[in-house]
Parts: C-alpha cells; structure tokens; sequence
C-alpha cells in the first residue's frame, strides 16, 4: 500500500485512454470534473482498479451499448449523510459518480453487491471480486461507496473520498479486508 496525495482527475485523465478502449465502440465513456477540486490521499494503483472495474461493469451492463458517465465533485457535508446503514461524517469530500443505462440490479441484489463472490456473471466471465475488492479499497482510504440503480433504466455508484488535509498523513486507517 502506497498512498500519495493525487487529484482524481489527474488519475482519471492518465487513465481515459485504456477506458476508452476496454469499454469498446458501442459504448460512449463521458467524463466531468468539477472545476473545484481538492487532493486525497490513496494508492494510486489501487484507485485506478476501482474506477477500471466499475467502468467494466458498466460495459458489462450495457451489451447493447450507451453511456458511462464518470463525474468528480467537491463536495462539503455540513452534516453527516446517512446512507443504507453507514454514516458519510460532515466535512469535506470528493465524490466520484460512475454511472450507465444498463440493465440494473434489482433492490434484493442492490445490497449484496459488495459482498465477497457476489456475481450475476456466468461461471468463468466474472469472479464475483470486483466490488468486495472496490469496498475494501475506499474504505482504506477513510471512504465510502454506494450504489443506486433502477432496473432497466441503470445503475450509479458513488464513492467519497475524505479530503487530504496537510499534516494529517497518518490518519489513512489499514482496513482489516
Ligand atoms: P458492516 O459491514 O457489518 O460493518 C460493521 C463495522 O465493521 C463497521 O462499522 C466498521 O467499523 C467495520 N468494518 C466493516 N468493513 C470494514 C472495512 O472494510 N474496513 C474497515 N476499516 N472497517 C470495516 P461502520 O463503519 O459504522 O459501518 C456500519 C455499517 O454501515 C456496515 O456494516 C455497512 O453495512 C454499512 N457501511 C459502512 N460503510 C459503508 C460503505 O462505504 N458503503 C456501504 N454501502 N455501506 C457501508
């Protein structure tokens, strides 16, 4: 685990050019950044995995083709967002929005899906890995990923990042996954 201080969009621009060829010609891949933008501190390989597999399953999701939209934004809580049975503390953060127009997963999926060998995939397409591993990354980095999605209308992921504050370099919690 190596983490540094990076800018998701900087991130994100140094890996357009592999999304753009994992997710094919039929599928259009959008990003957009919030002019705004503050540093977080994670391991950027392992930032990088999370934003390839999330847009491979957005790929995945969409056989017919459409579009991935991938958008950053500084966001401030002045209160703590409660969400599914977690808690976002106030303060600030950086999201990052992944989200397609596939088929969706319907709410008795919705909360499994970053369980550890959850897969809708057929035996030998998927190894069910993918978001229990993108779980356990953001929680390193003091984060938190949701899901939200309607069947046959799409699905969004959104992750927080706490803000990277100078001098708080130690505070990055090794996540017992
Ligand atoms: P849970 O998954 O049963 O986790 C219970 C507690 O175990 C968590 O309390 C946390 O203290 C610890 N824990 C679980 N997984 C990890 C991990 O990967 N890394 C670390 N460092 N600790 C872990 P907490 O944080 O108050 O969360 C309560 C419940 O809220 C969790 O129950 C889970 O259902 C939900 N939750 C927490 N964070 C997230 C998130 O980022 N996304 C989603 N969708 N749910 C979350």
């Amino acid at each position: 685990l190596l983490p540094e201080v990076l800018d998701v969009r900087d991130t994100l621009s140094d890996l357009t050019h592999l999304l753009n060829r994992l997710v094919g010609e039929k599928v259009t891949l959008t990003l957009s950044h919030d002019p705004v933008m503050r540093p977080i501190r994670a391991d950027k390989r392992q930032l990088e995995q999370v934003l390839m597999n999330l847009v491979v399953n957005a790929r995945d999701a969409m056989p017919n083709g459409g579009e991935i939209r991938v958008r950053t934004e500084a966001v401030t809580l002045d209160t703590p967002l409660k969400r599914d049975r977690a808690a976002v503390p106030e303060g600030n953060w950086i999201t990052v929005k992944v989200s397609d127009e596939g088929v969706g997963i319907s709410p008795d999926q919705l909360q499994k899906v970053f369980e550890p060998f959850y897969t809708t995939k057929r035996t030998g397409e998927g190894t069910g890995l993918g978001l229990s591993t993108a779980y356990g990354i953001v929680k390193q980095t003091g984060g938190f990923i949701f899901v939200d999605s309607v069947p046959d209308k799409g699905t969004q992921f959104t992750l927080f990042f706490p803000v990277y504050q100078e001098g708080q370099d130690d505070q990055v919690e090794v996540a017992e996954v």
